[in-house]
């Protein structure tokens, strides 16, 4: 795991420990060290149509931008500097900033991230001189573009800046170099065309996923018990059912509490060929009543606000440990690709609705069952897949119900059946 951690393209590590320190003091250790830059200032405003993002520098400092989608942000990274910004709140809900976070990104990147409220472009970015009134300055123009423009340009998005306008104060100028964006880990799903149709073999292969692992551990139970845990149990007992059937073969996600990247999970089942993707997971909300289990698809849209609200959380997953979700966006680039993705929407809900009604018969489940979110780990663009929240770990009786063998073997059995429904349902529609 640990070179993910160096991973440079793919992180924001552990930002938040940086964020509230205010300035961070100059290192001085050993030899005298450059005189670091130091960004005494950050402002948003609003310029026509665009949101127009200053920071005011010590010195001019090279500095490359880019955005990532899922949540949709702007990233600003530059050699490691030092903060001295004045006592007032950061800039935030401005135009399109929600938020505005920065710190240490690792040694020697420091990091700015912009929170924005919808898809943007970077539409200029530029380094001013100092000016009577004012030091270096980064500006950043973002405006509003449409989610399909901002996918299309999730590639080689990376605009960087290495000195100033000539044109000196006030020149708008159009970023000069566009580098491309580092190359992908072979595991990424990317950019590789939708495969082709399978011919039925004899043991189809289907992707089991236990949510969460290693550094993090999802929800936390009523007992105190980790979600990583019930997830990684309910995956090794789902795959013993579906392989005594000896029509599936298994491929786990994870198969030890380990952390594994959203993308690389996707990743790991295309690579098996998987027909089908489950994610386990299990919930905890506030209201310690509510119980019921739920399976949930992709959708743009969330069908309600707990949905997004889950989808939120359940993403966070790659964002607590730094990743760039930008894998998953630019799998979607490519127009095709979409295509295949609708229609793999299309079988995702067949299996969700099989399940739910065989999973019904057994166990307490949601009003709405079968619900939709933006799961980053349900965007495979050719592998229906489903996310399967076993029940509430924040509710006393289901945990208890989690924790039992025999109940989980009720609803393992359950989810069998519909498995074994589903692929009978395509074996059918593809002879027709
Ligand atoms: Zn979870």
């Amino acid at each position: 795991m640990l070179r993910y951690w160096c991973s440079f393209r793919w992180i924001f590590l552990i930002l938040a420990a940086t964020l509230c320190l205010g300035s961070a003091p100059v290192r001085a250790l050993g030899a005298p060290l450059e005189a670091k830059t130091v960004i005494t200032d950050m402002r948003v405003g609003l310029h026509g149509k665009k949101t127009r993002f200053v920071f005011v520098l010590t010195k001019q400092t090279p500095f490359d931008v880019f955005t990532l989608a899922n949540p949709y942000r702007v990233v600003i990274d530059l050699p490691e500097v030092g903060w001295r910004l004045p006592a007032r709140p950061l800039p935030q809900r401005t135009g399109l900033l929600s938020k505005l976070r920065y710190g240490l990104f690792k040694q020697g990147v420091s990091r700015v991230v912009l929170d924005i409220n919808g898809p943007a472009a970077i539409d200029a970015a530029f380094m001013l001189d100092p000016s009577n009134r004012e030091g270096h300055r980064i500006v950043i123009d973002l405006a509003k573009t449409s989610r399909q423009a901002f996918l299309r340009n999730m590639r080689g998005n990376t605009v960087r800046v290495v000195t100033s306008t000539p044109g000196g104060a006030g020149a708008i100028q159009v970023p000069r170099a566009r580098v491309a964006a580092a190359p992908q880990p072979s595991l990424a799903p990317s950019l590789a065309p939708p495969r082709k149709p399978r011919r039925p073999g004899p043991r189809r292969v289907i992707a089991i996923d236990p949510g969460h692992g290693g550094v993090d551990p999802g929800a936390t139970g009523a007992s105190g018990i980790h979600e990583k845990h019930i997830n990684l149990i309910a995956a090794r007992e789902i795959k013993r059912k579906l392989e005594a059937t000896g029509r599936f073969r298994v491929v786990m996600t994870r198969k030890s509490d380990v952390f594994i990247r959203l993308r690389d999970r996707v990743a790991i089942a295309r690579n098996a060929s998987a027909e089908l993707f489950i994610s386990i997971h299990a919930d905890a909300i506030k209201n310690r009543s509510t119980r019921g289990l739920s399976v949930y698809t992709l959708s743009e849209r969330a069908s309600d606000k707990e949905a997004a609200a889950l989808a939120e959380k359940e993403n966070k997953a790659d964002l607590i440990a730094g990743i760039n979700l930008n894998g998953e966006s630019a799998e979607v680039t490519n127009i095709l690709i979409e295509l295949a993705q609708r229609e793999t929407m299309n079988q995702s809900a067949l299996f969700a609705s099989t399940l739910v009604k065989r999973l019904r018969r057994q166990a307490k489940v949601l009003r709405k069952s079968h619900r939709f979110a933006g799961f980053a780990v349900l965007k495979a663009p050719d592998i229906p897949s489903v996310l399967l929240e076993l029940g509430f770990l924040s509710n006393r009786n289901e945990e208890r119900a989690l924790r039992s063998r025999k109940y989980r073997a009720k609803l393992f059995t359950a989810l069998t059946y519909a498995v074994k429904d589903y692929f009978t349902d395509v074996e059918q529609a593809s002879r027709r």
